[in-house]
């Protein structure tokens, strides 16, 4: 089956523990978002197949992971929006460098995904989250789009009809401003933490974690450079 030696056993699932959790003493690169905040939801659309490539990116046991200073940012969101009675599910956050360039085979699209060529995603620094609002109870409320719909529709200034969008929208992006996060111009549910210049792509490796690419590619990139230094997806 797999040639990947980690594929199908437990030694990558605890080599990735290892790297998400403490065992790395005193600077770990990536923390668990969970380990850090546990009421947070998560539910990683690359981990299954509800995603732009209609199949899983990653292992479906991948755990949210992020800078540490950034789990803390997402702690602080999170404790804004559950005084209000709401909370944060994210949908990814760090994404492994080769799971990122299989993403873009199927989005050679730079206002939506972050060109490999260009530098990359923030979501391999481990400094962005994509994100959206759940309530109380963890069901998600209505907000402008699903997740990775690449249309007009996903702008980060909502132009519809529907208050109710408008007001969910609000409240995640000011709890998410509050808590020291950005916006993106194109997708509403991705979010750059303020501090990512501090930081450079993630050394630890956790490729391992990344599904094979399956080839060919279902779409071949077409070359178009986009607006390249201002990308971040
Ligand atoms: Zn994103």
């Amino acid at each position: 089956m797999s040639r990947h030696p980690f594929r199908n056993s437990v030694v990558w699932l605890t080599l990735l523990v290892v790297a998400a959790g403490s065992v790395f003493a005193s600077e770990p690169e990536l923390v668990n978002i969970k380990a850090v905040a546990p009421s947070i939801h998560v539910e990683l659309r690359y981990a299954g197949p509800r995603n732009i490539a209609g199949r899983p990116l990653y292992v479906s046991e991948m755990p949210a992971l992020v800078r540490p200073e950034i789990a803390q940012q997402l702690a602080k969101a999170q404790e804004i929006l559950r005084a209000r009675g709401y909370g944060l599910k994210i949908w990814d956050a760090y994404r492994p460098k080769g799971a990122h360039e299989q993403l873009w085979q199927y989005s050679p699209n730079t206002d939506y995904v972050a060109s490999p060529a260009e530098g990359g995603s923030l979501h391999t620094w481990g400094v962005a989250v994509d994100a959206t609002l759940v309530d109380a109870k963890g069901r998600e409320v209505k907000m402008p789009t699903d997740f990775d719909d690449f249309t007009p529709a996903a702008m980060l200034r909502y132009a519809g009809p529907d208050a109710t969008v408008r007001r969910n929208l609000r409240m995640l992006q000011s709890a998410m401003a509050r808590a020291g996060f950005y916006g993106l111009r194109t997708e509403w549910w991705h979010f750059v933490s303020k501090s990512w210049q501090k930081y450079r792509a993630v050394t630890t490796s956790l490729e391992f974690a990344q599904l094979p690419a399956p080839t060919p590619p279902s779409r071949a990139f077409n070359g178009a450079p986009g607006r390249g230094a201002a990308s971040t997806r």
